[in-house]
C-alpha cells in the first residue's frame, strides 16, 4: 500500500513522462467523424440555409451534388465546429424554455418543423416558433438561432443581422413567408467563446423572401434544363470565388472554383 502520510519517509521515483497522446486521440475521433459526415446522405434540394450566398452557380453546384474540388470537403475541425454550434442552438432553446417561452422545435415525430416547395427540390427547416413568452413581442413569431465565433458574434451585435449575415437575413425571410409567421423574427445569436447572447427582432422583408424564392426557382429551372448557372465573378481571383471579405460582407472559400474556371464559361 501507498504511505501518503506526510513525513512518512517514503520515497518514489518521479512520474514517468508519457507520450503525447493529442495526435493521436484527436486522429482516432477525426476519423470517426470523417466517416458519421461520409454515412450522411447528400441533400437533394435546393436549402434555404445557403439561397443567401452571392453565387447562383455555387448554390447549383451544392444542389446538384456535384463533387467539391479536391481538399474543399469539410475537415475534421470544421465539422466539430458546426457540431458545437448546433449543440449551442440547443443550449439557448432550453434556456428560453426555462426563462417561461412556450418554444416549439420539432413536431410529435421529433422532425423539424419546415416547408417543401417545387416538389421538394426547394426546402427549409426553422430552428422553432415562439408560441408565447414573458417578453413583449408579437406572438407566434419565428425563431432563429446561431452559435458564432467571437469575432463573428461582435461584427453581428455592430452592424445588425441583416446587414452582417445577409444569408441568415435570407434565411429568416424565406422562412417567415413559407411559415406564414410574418410577426418579426426573433433572431438569437450566442457567442461560443463568452455564452453572451445577443437579440434582435427582425422584421419580415417580403420583398427579400420574393428575390430568394426566385432565386431557388432559376437554380432548379436551370439544373432541369441541364444549363449551368452564370458566375457571379469575372475573375477566379474574386473574394467571391478564392473567400475573404468584399464590401462588408465574408465570403468562404468557393469549394468548385477549381471545376467552375475549367468551365467553358
Ligand atoms: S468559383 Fe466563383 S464563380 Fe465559380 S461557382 Fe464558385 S463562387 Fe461562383
Amino acid at each position: 500500500m501507498i504511505d501518503l502520510n506526510h513525513g512518512s519517509g517514503a520515497q518514489y521515483l518521479p512520474p514517468r513522462a508519457l507520450p503525447d497522446i493529442t495526435a493521436a486521440l484527436c486522429a482516432v475521433i477525426d476519423s470517426g467523424l470523417t466517416a458519421r459526415q461520409g454515412r450522411e446522405r447528400p441533400r437533394s434540394y435546393v436549402s434555404s440555409s445557403g439561397l443567401g450566398r452571392a453565387c447562383l452557380r455555387q448554390i447549383q453546384y451544392d444542389y446538384l451534388t456535384v463533387p467539391k474540388d479536391k481538399g474543399q470537403e469539410f475537415a475534421p475541425r470544421t465539422l466539430r465546429i458546426f457540431e458545437a454550434g448546433h449543440r449551442g442552438e440547443d443550449m439557448v432553446a432550453g434556456w428560453l424554455r426555462q426563462a417561461g417561452f412556450d418554444l416549439r422545435t420539432e413536431r410529435p415525430d421529433g422532425r423539424q418543423f419546415g416547408f417543401s416547395a417545387l416538389g421538394g427540390r426547394f426546402k427549409g427547416h426553422i430552428d422553432g416558433c415562439l408560441v408565447s413568452g414573458p417578453v413583449p413581442m408579437a406572438y407566434p413569431a419565428l425563431w432563429e438561432s446561431k452559435a458564432l465565433g467571437a469575432s463573428s458574434w461582435k461584427d453581428t451585435v455592430k452592424r445588425g443581422v441583416t446587414v452582417a449575415k445577409p444569408v441568415y437575413a435570407a434565411q429568416i425571410a424565406l422562412y417567415q413567408a413559407y411559415l406564414d409567421l410574418p410577426s418579426p423574427a426573433l433572431f438569437t445569436a450566442l457567442n461560443r467563446d463568452t455564452q453572451e447572447i445577443y437579440a434582435e427582432l427582425v422584421p419580415f422583408d417580403a420583398a427579400l423572401a420574393q428575390h430568394m424564392s426566385d432565386r431557388a426557382v432559376q437554380v432548379v429551372r436551370a439544373s432541369d434544363a441541364q444549363e449551368l448557372l452564370p458566375r457571379e465573378a469575372a475573375e477566379p481571383t474574386s473574394v467571391v470565388c478564392k473567400g475573404g471579405m468584399a464590401a462588408g460582407h465574408w465570403h468562404p472559400p468557393c469549394a468548385w472554383a477549381q471545376r467552375c474556371w475549367r468551365a467553358e464559361r
